[in-house]
């Protein structure tokens, strides 16, 4: 069932969801499922998998130069997303990006997710590489996100790259994007940014997912701005709670956020990362409570294989 259905039925409630990223190469699925048992009793009707490109590493080889290897630590988006709709009968949202991947494998993955039955798609540029110094886009592939949604787009109108065979059959994917309520890094301002957000809607997005943010403000601010220049898709709220205090520090960096004073001096008082999980819980609780009570459609977890805390936050909330 798409998001947009899901949001539907569910009449005004906010529902509960959360984001997984693949196994590290090489290991097997009983991570995900630990992750995922604790939270299904908070009923999820999707839940996100999370996609990532390849990296690059230099490797001696034996003549002692330096080797190129490229190397992709999480690949198996589209497999978990198949192995947890099958155990557990939840909706899944696959993230495609378009680094590391070309329009033909874009393509590919495509016709694998609907002969899966996966209804929905978050549509990403994706994260540069560490070793880049900002996006490469892949040859062949795309530099921006509102390309991989219209090429998405263009499969739900039985639109395919190449028509050597009869490709008329539609499509029918629920495209989500993501959104930046403190705008993304690379964007000079909040209204450039904006303005890109906006061609995506305009484009066919069905829903949006924000980065992660701790004031609510932000959230109601970005909502604002969005109703008023006639985006009316739903805006899924994307949520993290602190866990350690060198996150106040990682998190700005990696996601371009800010943390708000009264949050960080609750953490720097606390003496240990016991009581900092604890402040972030406690903050991500009061957080939920106003994000219900204006109305967010789905409070959407950043889980990053930790269910405890969105556990604990979930029981005090649904
Ligand atoms: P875009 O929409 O392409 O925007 C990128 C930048 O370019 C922005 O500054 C935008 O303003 C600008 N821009 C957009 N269109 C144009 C244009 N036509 N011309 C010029 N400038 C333009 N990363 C991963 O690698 N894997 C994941 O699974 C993943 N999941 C995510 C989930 C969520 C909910 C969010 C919020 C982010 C996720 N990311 C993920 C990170 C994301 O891929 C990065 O933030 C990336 O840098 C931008 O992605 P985007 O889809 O917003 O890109």
């Amino acid at each position: 069932m798409k998001i947009t259905e899901h949001i539907k039925t569910a009449n005004g409630k906010t529902l509960f969801s959360f984001e997984l990223l693949p196994p590290l190469k090489g290991q097997s699925m009983d991570g995900i499922y630990k992750t995922i048992d604790p939270l299904m009793e908070f009923k999820p009707p999707f839940i996100d998998v999370t996609s990532s490109r390849e990296d690059l590493v230099y490797k001696e080889a034996q003549n002692g130069y330096l080797e190129k290897v490229t190397y992709r630590k999480r690949p198996g988006t589209v497999a978990v997303c198949a192995a947890i709709m099958h155990k557990y009968g939840v909706d899944t949202v696959p993230h495609l990006i378009c680094g590391g991947f070309t329009k033909e494998e874009t393509e590919y993955a495509l016709i694998d997710l609907q002969f899966l039955g996966i209804d929905n798609v978050l549509a990403l540029r994706g994260d540069a590489r560490k070793t880049d110094p900002g996006f490469i886009p892949t040859k062949g592939g795309h530099s921006y996100a509102i390309e991989l949604q219209q090429q998405i787009a263009d499969m739900n109108k039985g639109i395919y790259l190449h028509d050597y065979e009869d490709t008329s059959y539609k499509t029918d994917f629920c495209i989500g994007i993501a959104a930046y309520p403190e705008k993304h890094f690379e964007s000079p301002n909040l209204k450039t940014d904006f303005r890109h957000l906006h061609t995506k809607v305009k484009a066919g997005a069905d829903f949006m997912v924000t980065q992660m943010f701790y004031d609510v403000n932000k959230y109601k601010e970005f909502v604002k701005l969005c109703r008023e220049n006639d985006i009316n898709i739903p805006i899924i709220p994307g949520l993290k709670p602190l866990t350690s205090k060198k996150q106040l520090v990682s998190l700005p960096k990696i996601f371009h956020i800010d943390i708000p004073e009264n949050l960080s001096d609750a953490v720097h008082a606390c003496k240990d990362d016991k009581e900092v999980r604890e402040v972030g819980i406690e903050w991500m609780i009061q957080q939920c409570k106003d994000l219900i009570e204006c109305g967010a459609p789905v409070l959407h977890f950043y889980t990053m294989g930790n269910a405890g805390p969105t556990k604990r936050i979930a029981e005090a909330i649904f």
